[in-house]
């Protein structure tokens, strides 16, 4: 048995509807009836779905993420949803840090720091997602834009917290576009991330988080992205909105959770 939980978690973005997602929730739960330790699994529907889809996932193996939060507890913020609304609608989860936040909607590392921190200090579990640029992979950055966005994201979060931290590496010129990382330059990413939380905290944390791959998984894909020592599961958008797409992605994450 792998020593860290293989974890396949579902960002759907702006897809599906009330049907279609209830529907792709449930096929889930039906798949996944409990949790097992082999392999832990979410989905993170849009918010107005949030209610619904943990009816639909109720009692079965599936968790349930919102795919962002705003850094204040509550009060005249049009449009933001708090912390504590994705808690009371039974989020165990929430995204930051996405791409498609950071360069869509102007997040920089100051926000995404800011949301980190008010998730977890309500004890929400955190994905948080960092990577590079193709012109940045192309230059030679990649490494210095991850100890950026890490050392930004993760300011002021303390050693104790990581129990409720996985990172997510994703590189941006690998999200949505069918190209993937090769199996190598995720490993080799992930190791960075690695060892830039061993430096900064301990080998002990290091070693108990879980970093997940994201960027164009699929079910052809999966087994040998996730069959790297330390690629510890995947963030996956568009194959998650179809059971059959992202169930075999599941089942790659369970194989090598059990192995
Ligand atoms: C994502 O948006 O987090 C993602 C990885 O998307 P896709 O799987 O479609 O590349």
């Amino acid at each position: 048995m792998r020593s860290r939980r293989p974890f396949v978690a579902g960002n759907w973005k702006m897809n599906t509807n009330l049907k279609s997602g209830t529907e792709l929730a449930a096929g889930l739960a039906k798949l996944l009836p409990q949790d097992l330790p082999g392999v832990e699994v979410a989905v993170c529907p849009p918010y107005p779905f949030l209610g619904a889809i943990k009816a639909a996932i109720a009692g079965s193996g599936v968790r349930l993420g919102a795919q962002n939060c705003c850094n204040k507890e509550s009060g005249a913020f049009t449009g933001e949803v708090s912390v504590d609304m994705l808690q009371d609608i039974g989020c165990d989860y929430v995204i930051l840090g996405h791409s498609e936040r950071r360069t869509l909607y102007g997040e920089t590392d100051e926000i995404v720091n800011s949301k980190v921190i008010s998730a977890l200090a309500k004890g929400l579990k955190v994905i948080l997602c960092v990577g590079e640029l193709l012109e940045e992979r192309q230059g030679n950055k990649t490494d210095a834009v991850l100890d950026r966005q890490m050392t930004g994201s993760l300011a002021n979060v303390a050693g104790d917290q990581f129990g409720k931290l996985v990172i997510a590496y994703e590189p941006v010129w690998a999200i949505g576009t069918g190209l993937t990382a090769s199996p190598e330059q995720a490993e080799s990413a992930h190791v960075f991330l690695r060892q830039w939380i061993a430096n900064r905290y301990t080998s002990q944390i290091a070693e108990s988080l879980r970093i997940l791959y994201g960027g164009s998984v699929k079910g052809d894909n999966a087994k040998c992205l996730l069959g790297q020592p330390n690629v510890d599961g995947a963030l996956v958008g568009g194959a998650s909105l179809k059971v059959d797409q992202f169930w075999p992605i599941v089942a790659a994450g369970l194989e090598i959770g059990n192995a």
